[in-house]
């Protein structure tokens, strides 16, 4: 199993794309959150959209391996998205934030986890900016939580700084193909 984590615009989705062609065979596995769907999103494909209620049901059911608060909604990964991939043999792959990668790596210590770093706080302004995907407010939320998270990068053993894609991708996918191979 993999973890990949880092703030918000950093680039996760984007570099997790190119890690997934270069490993057909790894799965991303599909988190549930209380956030309103952005343009274009699918349940079940992008996130399973929860209400808050639902979302709270399942914590007390323990169907959570972990889930955490992030920018005033709520996000958890579904144990049983690991489950039936884990029991087939399949790797799977989380895209999660700080604070669920913490937790994962208490309850599955043999996790290789990965934080990606951007270039500088300017630079994933940036990238935040140029999404188009959340407002100024949000914006300057998630950046305020950016400067906290770049804190955590001494507690993971592999870290990489997504400045160039290429080279960058090219990192992720050895970090994963090493892993693979354990
Ligand atoms: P995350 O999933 O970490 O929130 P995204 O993958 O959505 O981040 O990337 C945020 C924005 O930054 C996107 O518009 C993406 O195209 C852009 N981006 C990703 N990697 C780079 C890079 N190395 N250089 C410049 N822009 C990038
Ligand atoms: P976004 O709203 O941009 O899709 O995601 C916001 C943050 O939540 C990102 O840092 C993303 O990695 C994180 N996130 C997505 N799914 C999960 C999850 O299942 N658990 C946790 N802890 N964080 C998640």
């Amino acid at each position: 199993m993999f973890v990949i984590t880092g703030p918000s615009g950093v680039g996760k989705g984007t570099l997790i794309r190119g890690l997934l062609e270069a490993v057909p065979e790894l799965e991303l596995s599909v988190s549930a959150t209380t956030r309103r769907p952005r343009p274009g999103e699918r349940d079940g494909i992008d996130y399973h959209f929860l209400t808050t209620a639902e979302f709270e049901q399942r914590v007390r059911a323990g169907d959570f391996v972990e889930h955490a608060t992030y920018s005033g909604n709520r996000y958890g990964t579904l144990r049983s998205e690991l489950e039936r991939r884990l029991s087939a043999g399949v790797p799977v792959a989380l895209e999660i934030e700080l604070q669920g990668a913490r937790q994962v790596r208490e309850a599955l210590p043999e996790a290789v986890a990965v934080f990606i770093a951007p270039p500088s706080l300017e630079a994933l302004r940036t990238r935040l900016v140029g999404r188009g995907t959340d407002d100024p407010a949000q914006v300057g939320e998630r950046l305020r939580t950016a400067a906290l998270e770049l804190e955590a990068q001494p507690e993971f053993a592999h870290v990489v700084v997504n400045d160039r894609l290429g080279q960058a991708t090219e990192e992720l996918v050895r970090i994963v193909g090493s892993g693979l191979a354990r």
